[in-house]
């Protein structure tokens, strides 16, 4: 018996480890609700509904292939090794095969996983499917990681000039086992359950992924370059959290982007191009994850900057996860991340920056509120997208670019369309005062909203100051 144990890869088609696996002779499938881990890595409760949701129309899927999907309890991923040797003892299981997952406490699961069970005899395949390029296969010529994503893009550039990751075929229909699939928890305990309107919004299943990335690349795609920054436009393919949950693969994204744009990556349409970017993005961060360890134990990549004298302002933090800091667009961007579990990149940027810049509060403050409110929340893409804005990260951004709140507003959302949507106490606003109805001085108090809780000019120039004063801004070396 070959035993699939499945974890951020809930899909059928294109699944390294589950196509390898029914390929070796009789299958079975498992996976682990662990609630003590998730709530220590401050996995959402959206994000958590998510899995559950897709693990029902994957254990359906299996289902029709004969394919029990079995569920077992391993409140920490201590408890993994134990869980899941048993379950080999009990089905007499050949061999575990497994898509490989990155980040600290992964890894030492994984090892210690395979450690228990081959002591016991029983082989531990692993694979590459997370990634189009395992991490720590791209490199610098001396064998370091990069540290600015454009230099590793070339690499990955050549790489996939050389050869493509290709799709795998999904698995056939086997002989029915004598074993049921367990039923899928409708919840978990310490996780609630999300509104309604935040679950539609996310449909579940690979088809709901496979539509989404269809449309996009077949129409949606072509403008993606001119679009993406706008977040009242839906400019971008909103699949984040298929990818992050394996509901699709970054192979399937990146064939629908090459099939768009008659193969080619680096040239051709810009929207296909930028898009793939993106994907490589992912990538970049995932390598980072693994390239410096640090990272993942809520350390800045650069060192240096752990020496910054943030800001323990409680109340000031609390009016930003709760959207009332007066400015509009950060408290329209943070009111969707509450009520959708998503947030448009360009806003993450901002609020991310308004929060570590303006209000000078510590990243790893705003990293955790994101990760405890994305649906599709995962350490390495949250955790990079954090230290770029903090400027303490990888490739990040200057630290004397601090972008300003209202300027950003005013060149993105134009028209004030997205603080309207969300703000809907702004509505009688012109599309000028709209961005900042301070400026009204008061005549605009029929309505309730806060004044600004910070001066941009004054909290800029503060920033700058404390950045100023850091010891050295030499980039990081090399380790953890
Ligand atoms: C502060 C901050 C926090 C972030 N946290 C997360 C997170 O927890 N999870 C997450 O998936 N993305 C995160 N991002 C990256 C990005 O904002 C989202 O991936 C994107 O908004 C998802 O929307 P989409 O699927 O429509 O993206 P598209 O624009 O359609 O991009 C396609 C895919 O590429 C990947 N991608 C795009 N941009 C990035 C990026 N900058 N870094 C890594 N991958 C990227 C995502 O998987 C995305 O689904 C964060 C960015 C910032 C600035």
């Amino acid at each position: 018996m070959q035993l699939i144990w499945l974890r951020s890869d809930l899909r059928l088609h294109d699944n390294t480890a589950l196509s390898a696996a029914a390929a070796r002779g009789p299958c079975v499938a498992v996976y682990l609700l662990s609630p003590e881990q998730w709530l220590e890595h401050d996995d959402a409760p959206c994000k958590v509904d998510f899995w559950l949701r897709n693990l029902r129309e994957l254990s359906r899927e299996l289902g029709q292939l004969n394919i029990p999907l079995l569920i077992r309890q391993a409140p920490r991923w201590d408890d993994a090794p134990s869980v899941l040797l048993n379950l080999c003892r009990q089905w007499q299981v050949d061999a575990l095969h497994l898509n490989e997952e990155y980040g600290i406490h992964e890894s030492r699961r994984d090892a210690a996983v395979a450690r228990t069970l081959q002591a016991e005899g029983i082989e531990v395949r692993r694979y590459l499917d997370q990634l189009l390029f395992k991490p720590g296969s791209v490199l610098t010529r001396t064998g370091t990681y990069f540290q600015v994503f454009s230099q590793f893009r070339k690499v990955c550039y050549e790489r996939l000039h050389h050869s493509l990751p290709s799709l795998v075929r999904a698995p056939h229909k086997q002989a029915p086992l004598n074993i049921a699939s367990d039923a899928i928890p409708l919840s978990v305990d310490g996780f609630a359950t999300p509104a309604d309107n935040l679950r539609n919004l996310w449909p579940a299943g690979e088809a709901e992924a496979r539509r989404r990335l269809d449309s996009f690349s077949d129409v949606q795609i072509e403008h993606y370059q001119s679009e993406r920054d706008f977040p009242a436009k839906p400019g971008t393919s909103q699949l984040s959290a298929y990818l992050a949950a394996g509901v699709i693969s970054a192979r399937q994204c990146l064939h629908a982007a090459l099939n768009s744009n008659q193969g080619e990556f680096e040239s051709g349409k810009t929207g296909a191009v930028t898009w793939i970017n993106e994907l490589l993005w992912r990538e970049f961060y995932k390598h980072i994850l693994v390239g410096y360890p640090r990272v993942s134990r809520h350390r800045a990549f650069r060192p240096e900057t752990e020496a910054l004298a943030w800001r323990n302002a409680p109340e000031e933090l609390a009016a930003w996860q709760q959207a009332r800091t007066g400015l509009p667009i950060i408290d329209a961007a943070m009111r969707q991340l509450l009520a959708t579990g998503w947030m448009h990149n360009r806003l993450r940027m901002v609020v991310a920056m308004f929060l570590t810049k303006n209000l000078l509060i510590d990243w790893r403050e705003g990293e955790r509120f994101f990760m405890r409110h994305l649906i599709d929340g995962d350490l390495a893409a949250n955790n990079g997208g954090w230290q770029w804005s903090s400027s303490t990260g990888t490739d990040s951004a200057p630290y004397f670019r601090i972008f300003n709140p209202l300027s950003q507003s005013e060149k993105f959302d134009p028209e004030g369309v997205f603080i309207k949507q969300w703000l809907p106490e702004l509505a009688g606003l012109n599309k000028k005062d709209v961005h900042n109805p301070a400026n009204l001085g008061g005549l605009f108090g029929v309505v309730d909203y806060p004044s600004p809780i910070v001066d941009l000019g004054t909290s800029r120039t503060r920033a700058l100051t404390a950045f100023k004063n850091l010891p050295s801004r030499q980039y990081a070396a090399v380790g953890s």
